[in-house]
């Protein structure tokens, strides 16, 4: 159907193809091919590179005379004709996304196809797109008759019953948020609603006006995976659409299905994570970024992309709005959504939802100042909860409540230590410890994987007793269950959800009422909609308050409302509904902010200090990263790197090298550089002239032990 307009066969043209390249390769854009005929761009080919068969895409359909001689290039070997070209939109979004974030054209476009989209040959996809064709059409049959049991729908097991399925009533400021929506050209918008306040609606009401004119909706959550409720809930309300999810818990075969089916039209709502935001869409009506500030949307190695800030340039290059959706925006977000008046840009359209729905309040939060605790005898440890907490948890316990209590470290302790030598469970291949795990008596590092057996003695002095030093999620549950005699405690954390549907089990067991206490990390703080919590409970927050990174605190903020959100979410027990925080710094501005939920108030303040500190959203950062096999090596590379480029840095600091906060991981010392300017053009620019220029300086360094480098622009840690 996408036949190729046939030209003369005496005359082969040149097309450019992007084949994924290794980004230290310094191929960055295409490779030209010979092929009978012209192919239109974005159309998949499969063409030999070195000695392998490669999947690429067609970037210019008519390429400009390099310096190769015809003679000298290889033919496409085959080519897609059953399926359509990839949008000019998505070649695009691919294009700039390589460039800003300082990757080959080749990486970016490859990386975003789904991985068994790129090991089939013509034959196989094409009966793939059969077999695809069959089931929609025998779906489209098949609907109207019974229920639909639509294997499209990639079952939430675990979710919660789904929500009722007549329309409430809007909320008047449901209502009002979308009739600005409504009135307003297409452009980002923030929605900027507390937990609870009905943001999903407003996506859910818009979504329906977009489907209804026959468009497509793409809606991105930061973890499909803990958010089955949402699956749940568009499948109920677009009960006759079809709702495809795309994320990396999927089998190879259901991605690509799932993706031919966006491509191809045949799916109306796409559902996914941040990898989903590359999705092709021939005629997408609707972006939709939920919990916009969650740090799940930037990928963390490779190609460091934030799905977020894509899906905003996404929205503008096709088009079509731009919805995030967050109670607490980041303050990129925030900075965007402020008018000039008031000192931000004013480029998005912000639409406030402060209340929750049906009166709901959100749970009172009490600051426990813990130097007023009574102070543990010698010898003895503080215990994990202080008194009141303990009493205050004990009565939802008794009154048939549920309490959840956040601790942001899993595994049962975070080092074991010998007392009689001092010997500590240092990971031998990583600056860090190695953690305790008393479930399978594991030592295991966070970092590189390692685990051993814990050993019966201490391994320098054969002391018996080594102690666990501090608390995890695993010891947490262990002592509550202790103080908590007959209480039901159960955790939910990445240990967790390790092994396949045990997240599921420990959901629904929360939705069903069987666990009074539920420990967990900030992974529960997430999209929950648990029914019955009324007091959520930060054991142990502080250490954010003084962390390097400039971004702890905005971070610790989002979290502990979040969490805060999770408790008090029917108006029946709203009422006495209560956040603890135990700390050692009540009067803490963070605290102070949160205590009278006033994201705003917090949000003004850190807008200074990032404004005094030129740090974002005021100043555009990047971070040269180096690994090497010591840390001179690292950092001898990036001074080389930074004297490089001296003379064109024009507009844009360059800070010293520092080892990275964990400096050595897996036996490879890190360390990074930092590129600040209050101009983003001049750190692009900076960046792209340096690209070569370092690529040259990598080579020679690699005898020095330099094992890789890369750009991370707009680093969310520093
Ligand atoms: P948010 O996404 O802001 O946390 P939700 O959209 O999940 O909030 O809404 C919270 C709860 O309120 C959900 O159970 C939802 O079904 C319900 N809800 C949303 N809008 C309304 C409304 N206008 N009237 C009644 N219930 C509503
Ligand atoms: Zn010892
Ligand atoms: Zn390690």
């Amino acid at each position: 159907m996408h036949a190729p307009v046939p030209t003369a066969p005496e005359a082969p043209c040149r097309v450019g193809v992007v084949v994924e390249a290794p980004q230290h390769s310094g191929l960055w854009g295409a490779l030209d091919y010979l092929h009978p005929q012209t192919l239109p761009a974005g159309a998949l080919v499969r063409v030999p590179l070195g000695r392998r068969v490669v999947t690429g895409v067609v970037w210019d359909p008519v390429a400009s005379q390099g310096d190769v001689p015809p003679e000298s290039l290889k033919a496409v070997l085959e080519t897609f004709e059953a399926l359509p070209p990839l949008p000019e939109a998505w070649r695009k979004l691919v294009a700039f996304a390589a460039a800003y974030y300082q990757r080959s054209l080749g990486e970016m476009a490859l990386m975003v196809l789904p991985p068994e989209l790129r090991q089939l040959d013509q034959v196989q996809l094409a009966r793939r797109l059969k077999r695809l064709d069959k089931a929609v059409a025998a779906e489209l049959a098949a609907a109207g008759k019974a229920a639909p049991d639509d294997p499209a729908h990639d079952t939430a097991d675990g979710a919660p019953p789904s929500p009722p399925q007549p329309l409430p009533e809007l909320s008047a400021q449901q209502a009002e948020a979308l009739a600005r929506l409504a009135a307003s050209p297409p452009q980002t918008s923030l929605l900027w609603g507390s937990t609870g306040s009905g943001k999903t609606e407003v996506y859910l009401r818009e979504a329906q006006r977009v489907l209804d004119a026959g468009r497509q909706v793409l809606m991105m959550v930061p973890e499909i995976n803990l958010t089955p409720q949402l699956e749940a809930r568009v499948a109920a309300r677009f009960a006759g659409r079809r709702i495809v999810s795309l994320h990396s818990g999927l089998t190879p075969a259901q991605r690509l299905r799932n993706w031919l089916m966006a491509l191809r039209g045949q799916a109306d709502v796409v559902l996914g994570t941040r990898l989903s935001v590359f999705t092709p869409l021939p005629c997408p009506g609707l972006i939709v970024v939920d919990e916009e500030h969650d740090p799940s949307y930037k990928q963390q190695d490779g190609a460091r992309y934030s799905a977020r800030d894509l899906a905003v340039y996404r929205g503008r290059l096709e088009g079509v709005p731009v919805l995030l959706g967050s109670a607490t925006p980041s303050l990129e977000t925030w900075f965007n959504a402020l008018p000039a008046s008031e000192g931000g840009t004013g480029r998005y359209l912000r639409l406030a939802m402060p209340e929750r729905i049906g009166g709901g309040v959100m749970p009172k939060v009490r600051l426990l100042d813990m130097s007023r605790a009574p102070k543990p005898g010698r010898g003895e440890s503080a215990p994990p909860l202080s008194a009141p907490l303990l009493a205050a948890i004990t009565e939802r316990v008794e009154r048939g409540e549920q309490s959840l209590v956040l601790l942001n470290r899993r595994g049962y302790a975070p080092v074991l230590q010998c007392g009689d030598c001092g010997w500590q469970s240092g990971c031998p291949h990583c600056s860090a410890w190695r953690v305790f795990h008393k479930v399978d008596r594991t030592l295991r590092c966070h970092h590189c994987g390692f685990t051993e057996r814990v050993p019966r003695a201490c391994p320098d002095c054969g002391n018996q007793d080594i102690q666990p030093v501090g608390r995890g999620t695993e010891r947490l549950e262990e002592q509550l269950a202790e103080a908590l005699p007959g209480a039901r405690v159960g955790r939910i954390d990445a240990d967790v959800t390790k092994h396949k549907g045990s997240l599921e089990t420990q959901l629904a067991s929360v939705h069903a009422g069987d666990v009074d206490v539920l420990v967990g990390t900030q992974m529960v703080a997430k999209g929950h909609d648990f029914r019955r919590i009324t007091l959520v409970a930060a054991v142990n927050p502080d250490a954010a308050l003084f962390a390097s990174d400039f971004r702890a605190a905005e971070r610790q903020f989002a979290l502990l409302l979040q969490a805060a959100g999770r408790a008090g979410r029917d108006a029946d027990v709203a009422g006495h509904s209560e956040m603890w925080v135990q700390t050692w710094h009540p009067l803490h501005p963070l605290y102070q902010a949160l205590r009278d939920y006033d994201y705003e108030a917090f949000a003004t303040r850190q807008l200074q200090e990032r404004q005094s500190a030129g740090l974002p959203p005021y100043a555009s950062l990047a971070l040269l990263r180096a690994e090497a096999k010591t840390q001179d090596a690292a950092t001898d590379f990036l001074r080389a790197a930074a004297e490089s480029v001296g003379h064109i840095a024009g507009g844009v600091t360059l800070y010293p090298a520092v080892p990275t906060p964990v400096q050595r991981v897996a036996d490879i010392e890190r360390a990074q550089m930092m590129l600040e300017s209050p101009q983003r053009p001049a750190l692009q620019r900076l960046l792209t002239e340096a690209q070569p220029i370092w690529l040259a300086l990598a080579q020679q360094h690699r005898r020095s032990g330099l094992v890789r480098w890369a750009v991370d622009v707009d680093p969310l840690s520093i």
